[in-house]
């Protein structure tokens, strides 16, 4: 059934539900271009001032999701369910890498549909295409049938794939409408349930290099995406975490893969980044009827590394998206290293007490590691390694961080930018730990 678009952003103006007729009305108009971006900015505008109910934020995030293609798997025969995490995007948040071939190593299915870098933060796009030869953008056969025979394939958002959410996005993100966390709960999830999961988990970051600027609105998306996506099929929780500090010790595109890599093959551990790891893979183990317990949950991921099968995976997911069939044994002989790798030293010896996460981020962005315009190409040998973490020793013989520029002049202004991003006092302080809190979805917790 349609109804005039007018009707409907009349009735959202003056605070009344829409029903799910006219929010699939609305979204078809969005996605057959019968709609104007004048009439989706004021339908976003008066969402942003209105907000929405349950059931339409659930309504909304369907017609987006339904918008284009949506991914089945009855007829692939899987013998475990469809898995995936979504982040809201950090600096060295590198978890996407690790995680996806550990859940598959667990018996999970994960098909992955990842994101480039947003602004100050990285994206695992841009992280994989590091990689000679691994193709972010392969058919949804393609994709259907890595993820059958892998059990992981991450990949770039497609055009089919909730085609509604790229008009819908690019009006809101010339609207001043962008922040509205019922517009960004759809977004979000209707990119990521178009992928046909059977569970999702969410990690909502938190902190003063997190996309959303608030502590109270990070919990307060988390938790409605967590509500919707679970109203709308998808058992989802979210956990958030702590974005005050670099996740992994490596900011960049190569030098975060070294880093998955590292920490796949247990040669180098970092404590935040497994906290994280592991506190994402054990909800969705345990969401997807993977682990029955906390603790048999860890277990299992923990001997995905120490067995080397998530390694194997990783290996086996690079090779079959067009990667090289070595790269886990020989990453040096694949990924871009940078002309110029030094220390960083600081101004004063002492203990990282703190440091400016969105500058870092913006560092990487500076040495061309990330964009300023959505046209632009990366350099992906670049970047922080060794970032010394909140609570660390440093001075002469201990750097903030080992830069990786494509000229003495990039590293010195790098090196510039990150003495000021540091803070650091006489004592060592405690860092908050890397999961600050687990969100629940109103149906775990009875509402
Ligand atoms: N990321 C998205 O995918 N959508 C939003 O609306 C905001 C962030």
């Amino acid at each position: 059934m349609e109804f005039l678009p007018q009707e409907i952003i009349r009735k959202k103006r003056d605070r009344h539900p829409l029903s799910d007729d006219e929010m699939k009305s609305f979204v078809r108009g969005i996605t057959d271009e019968s709609i104007s971006e004048g009439q989706i900015a004021a339908f976003a505008m008066a969402v942003f001032f209105n907000g929405m109910d349950m059931d339409e934020r659930i309504a909304l995030t369907l017609a987006m999701r339904d918008s284009g293609d949506v991914l089945g798997w009855d007829g692939f025969d899987l013998d475990g369910p469809v898995l995936d995490k979504h982040s809201t995007g950090g600096v060295g948040d590198v978890v996407s890498l690790m995680l996806g071939p550990m859940i598959a190593a667990c018996g999970g299915y994960v098909p992955m549909i990842s994101g480039r870098g947003l602004g100050h933060t990285g994206g695992t796009l841009d992280k994989l295409e590091s990689i000679p030869g691994y193709d972010v953008a392969p058919s949804i056969g393609r994709l259907q049938e890595v993820v059958r025979t892998v059990g992981v394939a991450i990949i770039g958002q497609t055009g089919s794939l909730a085609p509604a959410d790229r008009r819908f996005y690019a009006t809101r993100d010339i609207t001043a409408t962008v922040e509205s966390i019922d517009l960004i709960t759809a977004s979000i999830l209707s990119k990521k349930l178009a992928a046909g999961l059977g569970a999702l988990v969410m990690d909502v970051k938190v902190g003063n290099g997190a996309f959303m600027p608030t502590a109270e609105g990070s919990r307060d998306l988390a938790q409605n995406i967590a509500n919707v996506a679970t109203g709308a099929g998808t058992p989802t929780t979210a956990l958030l975490t702590d974005m005050n500090q670099c996740l992994a010790p490596a900011a960049g595109n190569a030098v975060e893969v070294r880093e998955a890599i590292a920490t796949l093959t247990n040669a180098r551990r970092s404590p935040r980044l497994d906290e994280v790891v592991m506190g994402l893979g054990t909800e969705l183990l345990i969401l997807g009827g993977l682990a029955e317990s906390v603790a048999e949950a860890a277990n299992r991921l923990e001997s995905t590394i120490t067995s080397g099968l998530a390694a194997e995976v990783f290996g086996r997911m690079i090779a079959a998206l067009g990667g090289p069939t070595d790269l886990v044994e020989l990453p040096e002989k694949y990924l871009a290293s940078a002309p110029v790798i030094r220390p960083i030293h600081p101004d004063r010896s002492g203990f990282v007490v703190g440091m400016k996460t969105r500058e870092i981020g913006l560092s990487v962005v500076g040495l061309g590691g990330g964009r300023t315009r959505s046209d632009q190409s990366i350099d992906h040998s670049v970047g922080f390694s060794e970032i010394a973490s909140v609570g660390t020793e440093t001075g002469p013989g201990g750097p903030l961080a080992i830069v990786h520029a494509r000229s003495e002049d990039a590293a010195e202004r790098a090196a510039e930018e990150m003495r000021a991003a540091f803070e650091i006092g006489d004592f060592t302080v405690e860092p908050q730990p890397a999961i600050l809190q687990r969100i629940l979805n109103s149906h775990d917790l009875g509402i």
